[in-house]
């Protein structure tokens, strides 16, 4: 007998297809560098490849404990932030989940996933700058957990301190995800000291050059940590994405020079473009984002298509990743008709 399955239908990760200037998934236009790729893999230990390696190992806890003024107990890892975020919607199945949009699309794409109903409170002002405070603080309780980017994707804005702190007092479990914080230079991750509720995520995909090596980090209590611990995979993270993570962090000031040069570009970008008529967001992360109705919009990424650049459009406007220098020159001569 024929046994007819059912699937749920769930909302497919999308990303745009690759083009040859690709500027759509905030990646670092630097590749992982040559040398340094080579010397970890100059002393990769075979014993540890066939072996069910730590995941994090004590060696790399310890650099990342160096590297964030964290103590070893409050952080973990996981394959990619994204593997952290899905896990968290896995770890409290009786609380009641919010996000800000505009937002990072794949909280609403792993809530689906996971069986979670998402509730939504938009960001508010003119560029979508600020968190609508007094809907949050009436409805965000010990019961609630508040996934919230700083910098924000697709907008690139930081949250004030203070306002967080104020959605911490909510006593609801605030998830700051701080993808992009090396490109900000700010964090509150010193607020654990404060708050038991606050779990913190970052990422070595983006200022550290290794999007597919899938290596995340989480920073929470000690308890926090232990639980999602015991509810992630036992060895989410491989030997060798730790191993390039790891000399990454022993490689810190090469990474930050690449980081300002990045920053550098932004903040051209950002200038040029609005010198040129087009409204921008005061974007801290690697991309920048142009306000743009859906019309004007769609005739921007057109534009920019003709280049061969692919960009990511939002019901808001267009996000467009910081590439290399002459990358960003082909993307402002496009948008603003000097080539
Ligand atoms: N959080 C935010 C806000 C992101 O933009 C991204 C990636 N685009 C992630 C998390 C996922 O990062 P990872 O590559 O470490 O899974």
């Amino acid at each position: 007998m024929e046994r007819k399955m059912t699937f749920r239908q769930l909302p497919k990760y999308e990303p745009e297809k690759r083009s040859e200037i690709y500027l759509a998934l905030n990646e670092n236009p630097y590749d992982f560098p040559d040398e340094i790729l080579e010397k970890v893999f100059k002393n990769l230990d075979t014993v540890k490849l066939k072996i069910y390696y730590d995941s994090p190992s004590d060696e790399l806890l310890e650099a990342l404990a160096c590297y964030t003024g964290q103590p070893k107990k409050r952080i973990s890892i996981g394959n990619g932030a994204d593997e952290i975020i899905y896990d968290i919607f896995l770890m409290f199945p009786d609380m009641k989940f919010y996000v800000c949009p505009p937002t990072y699309s794949c909280y609403s794409i792993f809530a689906s996933a996971t069986g979670v109903k998402l509730n939504y409170v938009p960001l508010i002002g003119e560029m979508y700058e600020k968190l609508n405070l007094d809907k949050l603080t009436k409805v965000l309780d010990e019961n609630s957990v508040l996934f919230l980017p700083n910098p924000n994707n697709p907008t690139g804005q930081l949250f004030e301190k203070s306002d967080v702190e104020m959605l911490l007092s909510t006593g609801a479990l605030i998830v700051l995800d701080e993808a992009y914080y090396e490109f900000s230079n700010v964090s509150y991750v010193e607020l654990l000291d404060k708050f038991d509720n606050l779990i913190v995520i970052r990422t070595f995909s983006k200022a550290f050059s290794l999007a597919a090596q899938r290596i995340g980090y989480i920073m929470a209590n000690e308890e926090l940590i232990e639980y999602y611990n015991s509810l992630r995979l036992p060895y989410n993270v491989s030997y060798i994405s730790q191993q390039l993570a790891l000399a990454a962090l022993e490689n810190l000031a090469y990474f930050k020079k690449r980081t300002l040069r990045i920053v550098q570009e932004r903040e051209r970008m950002k200038e040029i473009l609005s010198k040129n008529g087009f409204k921008l967001t005061d974007s801290k992360a690697n991309f920048i984002f142009i306000l743009a109705q859906d019309d004007e919009a769609r005739c921007i990424v057109e534009k920019l298509e003709r280049q061969n650049i692919t960009v990511r459009k939002f019901e808001q406007g267009i996000r467009i990743s910081v590439g290399k220098s002459e990358e960003n020159d082909l993307v402002i001569s496009t948008l603003i008709g000097k080539s």
